[in-house]
């Protein structure tokens, strides 16, 4: 039921579903890779999706990318717990790898879009933590797409103007944090998830346990 390993007494949990969101370039991808790499047992959820693999992408780790009609397959028979279509490809989360992760403890975080956040709230509200981040300015953000010096200037307009729709849904998620100090916000997002994991909620013996303080207390 729990350990009392060296101190705390830690009951076993359910894991903690985790989206950290946030417009491109506002420091997603850094803060992901630093948690991933820091925290045991947290894994990244790899979606399936239809879109082309880009270089140095592979396969079964950054997604599963299948056919139209595979992934068309897949969510007709209820094998996606959500999913959505981003700049005309197709993106989705496999239900059982996840749910299976969630039940046995370990912490699973998402990469996903804010359609597939609102379904995850619908079907999986207890399990899930939610971090937005906003970039500390538009001048930052632009020189942080530019500082990657991989993308044109056309293209760093367009993921400006989705920037720009992507923070509209800033009021859908439990954390809102902006991101003036990377270092700084990946120990906020720490803080969050360290918080989360032990929630009430997803503590799976405590009824269990204060049974048996009361009856403790009946047999004095
Ligand atoms: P990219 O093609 O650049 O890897 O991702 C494009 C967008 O799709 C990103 O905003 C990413 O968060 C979103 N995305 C990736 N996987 C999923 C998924 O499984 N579900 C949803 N809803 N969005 C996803």
């Amino acid at each position: 039921m729990y350990g009392n390993g060296g101190g705390q007494m830690e009951f076993s949990r359910r894991g903690v579903m985790l989206v950290i969101a946030s417009p491109s370039g506002a420091g997603k991808s850094s803060i992901t890779r630093t948690l991933l790499a820091e925290q045991d047992n947290l894994t990244m959820s790899v979606s399936v999706t239809t879109r082309p693999m880009r270089d140095g992408e592979v396969d079964g780790k950054d997604y599963h990318f299948v056919s139209i009609e595979k992934f068309k397959a897949m969510r007709d028979a209820g094998e996606l717990l959500e999913w959505a279509r981003v700049h005309s490809n197709y993106y989705g989360t496999p239900v059982a790898d996840v749910d299976q992760r969630i039940e046995n403890g370990h912490d699973v975080v998402f990469d996903i879009d804010y359609q597939g956040t609102q379904q995850l709230y619908e079907k999986r509200r207890e399990h899930l933590v939610s971090v937005f981040l906003l970039p500390p300015s538009i001048p930052e953000l632009r020189a942080r797409l530019k500082g990657r010096a991989l993308d044109s200037d056309e293209v760093i307009a367009r993921r400006l103007q989705n920037a720009r729709t992507e923070m509209e849904h800033w009021a859908e998620y439990d954390y809102v944090l902006v991101n003036d100090d990377l270092a700084e916000t990946t120990r906020k997002v720490t803080g969050i998830l360290a918080a989360a994991r032990i929630a009430r909620t997803r503590q799976k013996d405590l009824s269990v346990f204060v049974k048996a303080l009361q009856e403790q207390i009946d047999e004095l």
